[in-house]
């Protein structure tokens, strides 16, 4: 039950403020890297820094939908951004769902976070064999995408690919309205079309109306360095409501 509240208020707040696996569109990953950076310890925040292209320029949030525009170029990597469960079956178990379209273990998007959480372990370490920017950027990414609840969804509807909705006027398909629309118009209608407003009212909530909720986000069971579990469980239980979100959008 706590667990659905919490699955509640994040849909609201995604309401309020708001290829087949995109994910978040490019304002969705900012806003998630730029609260991500601004909670950051000092001696993360420091390896973030160095580990960030001069490019960024200190900013994570500028970088995090690099890994959907080299997509193309790492073919390898298209299936680390989503996980999928068979249909019609609202469970996850790692060791069952946690593979590619052939049938390999740990890509998928639980199993790049593992991956890249270890990676970036070994910053500091002379001989880390790594490209930790890469690692950073990835991970930054992934973490984005494994809390849109699309990209935990069930094999054959291609994580809301095949679902046509109506966006006010327009026809959408049911990822992309998650992944941008829903943002973007909240963004036009209450903070003058840019995300800083949005990222603004977030940091708000996270201080106040939700303080109660962040100690269980940032809860990791069994003391594991990475619960991307928990975030596919958490995605998996709103995507369970899709049906009636999808009658609505449809209406
Ligand atoms: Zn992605």
């Amino acid at each position: 039950m706590e667990i659905y509240r919490v699955h509640i208020l994040a849909l609201v707040s995604i309401l309020i403020f708001s290829p087949v696996v995109h994910g978040w569109g490019i304002d969705g990953h900012l806003t998630i890297c730029r609260i991500a950076q601004s909670r950051l310890s000092e001696a993360a925040a420091t390896a973030v820094k160095k580990l960030l292209p001069a490019s960024a320029e200190g900013d994570l949030g500028s970088k995090c939908s690099w890994a959907d525009n080299v997509k193309f170029r790492y073919r390898w990597s298209s299936a680390l951004h989503y996980i999928d469960t068979p249909d019609n079956l609202c469970t996850y178990q790692y060791t069952r769902d946690c593979k590619d379209g052939n049938g390999v273990k740990d890509r998928c998007v639980a199993g790049a976070i593992n991956n890249y959480t270890s990676q970036l372990l070994t910053y500091g370490s002379a001989a880390s064999q790594y490209n930790l920017t890469q690692a950073l950027l990835f991970l930054s990414h992934f973490i984005g995408d494994i809390h849109q609840p699309l990209h935990v969804g069930f094999t054959s509807d291609r994580g809301g690919n095949t679902i046509d909705v109506k966006w006010y006027t327009t026809k959408m398909v049911l990822h992309h309205t998650w992944d941008s629309n829903i943002i973007e118009t909240s963004e036009e209608r209450s903070y003058d079309s840019s995300p800083d407003g949005l990222i603004d009212a977030i940091q708000k909530n996270i201080t106040a109306e939700w303080a109660d909720q962040v100690p269980m986000w940032e809860k990791c069971s069994r003391n594991l360095t990475t619960c991307p579990d928990m975030y596919v469980l958490y995605s998996k239980i709103l995507s369970n409501h899709f049906p009636q979100l999808v009658s609505v959008l449809k209406s």
